[in-house]
């Protein structure tokens, strides 16, 4: 199972729920459920097969905490924001695997007709053949704040989409494409080779399974045409610049009903003229005036939100020592902020006038016989 099929499905459509269900209401729906399709008590009906495989998966989900967390935020996000999504990620098991029943021992395994089904079942019935849309790039530049906070913002797309004129036929308004005679409407022929038939895409209408007579003058029977379409878009809390983000299903339309592709959004972070980043930490130089660094003193530090945070510089600090002051960095999708690392550096002044003066060659001339390069010149002359 793919990330994008768990994307896809509709977990509380399936269990019959609201998302907001509490975790009484989905167990009994889906003991509900269960019963009602259990295969012993349907004949082994393949439908109700099908049923019960969904409702347990769905139950898989919905009852763990974590997991129905993640898969609440990845239906909103897509799956590649947090990266914890994929198969093998953040310890997220993509369900199926993780069921406790077998249904292979349940159902006994398919012989040669489950074979088959799955070589020449997929098309049957349908005209045209499902295709997913392609994905598609967007790019957005976002204001430090706001990839801190997430933000709602929109986005331009130009991209080919079903034609507004034939809604996606390829023919002409008011005629129909009529059903491919080389497939029957299939989209696939059967290729026979050493007693085994393989199935291709037909060549005679390209997979679709129908052929338009008459096309469509406004897209001449393509069925799509280039169109620009603005999409109001959620960018969660802590984005870095240069990630990428994939909506789910606001990608390129499908051919013939099938799933809409995803769109790829690529996040810039224009620089905050006073904090950093680094990973869920903000970073902040901090100036200190040499007195302070030396003697030790209460200092103000900005943070991003709301008001200063006093930091107490211990005597003997020199310059470049960072201090971590938790919990005022980036807020995380869960549990705690990051912090606010601060790097002193001591400030020298331009000028130095008056009393200060005084007093700094008043120091100047206190400290002149300390000996703060002997050490540096030995080392130099041995090396
Ligand atoms: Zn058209
Ligand atoms: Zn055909």
């Amino acid at each position: 199972m793919s990330t994008r099929d768990y994307v896809e499905k509709d977990y509380y459509a399936a269990l019959g729920v609201p998302k907001t269900a509490s975790a009484d209401e989905i167990k009994k729906a889906y003991r509900m459920l269960a019963r009602k399709h259990h295969p012993d008590a349907n004949n082994n009906d393949p439908a109700a097969e099908e049923r019960f495989k969904e409702v347990s998966e769905a139950y898989d989900v919905l009852s763990d905490d974590a997991k129905r967390q993640e898969y609440d935020e990845m239906r909103t996000y897509g799956a590649s924001f947090g990266g914890g999504f994929s198969p093998g990620g953040t310890g997220f098991a993509p369900p199926g695997g993780a069921q406790n029943i077998n249904l292979g021992d349940l159902f006994g395994e398919g012989g040669l007709g489950d074979m088959f089904g799955g070589m020449f079942g997929q098309q049957g019935g349908g005209r045209q053949r499902r295709t997913k849309g392609a994905d598609l790039s967007a790019s957005v530049s976002l204001d430090f704040r706001d990839a801190v906070h997430g933000v709602t913002t929109s986005l331009q797309i130009r991209a080919e989409a079903a034609c507004p004129t034939c809604h996606g036929s390829g023919a002409k308004p008011g005629t129909a494409p009529h059903t491919c005679a080389v497939c029957g409407g299939s989209g696939q022929t059967i290729r026979q080779q050493g007693g085994f038939g393989f199935a291709e895409t037909c060549r005679a209408c390209h997979g679709r399974g129908a052929v338009v007579d008459d096309p469509c003058p406004t897209c001449h029977g393509v069925g799509a045409t280039m169109q620009t379409r603005t999409i109001s878009t959620r960018i969660p809390a802590g984005v870095k610049n240069g990630q990428t983000l994939r909506l789910a299903g606001k990608g390129a339309v499908g051919a013939a009903g099938g799933p809409a592709g995803d769109l790829l959004v690529k996040v810039t972070v224009t620089p905050h003229p006073v904090f950093g980043r680094k990973g869920d930490n903000l970073t902040v130089t901090l100036p200190v005036t040499f007195a302070e660094a030396a003697l030790g003193a209460s200092v103000l530090v900005p943070t991003l939100e709301g008001e200063p945070v006093t930091l107490k510089i211990p005597a003997g600090t020199p310059t470049g020592r960072t201090f971590r002051i938790r919990g005022r960095g980036i807020p995380r999708k869960s549990g705690k902020p990051g912090d606010l690392l601060a790097t002193v550096e001591v400030a020298v002044p331009q000028r130095v006038d008056g009393k200060a003066r005084e007093a700094l060659e008043e120091y100047r001339d206190a400290t002149a016989n300390e000996p703060v390069r002997d050490a540096l010149i030995e080392q130099a002359a041995k090396g």
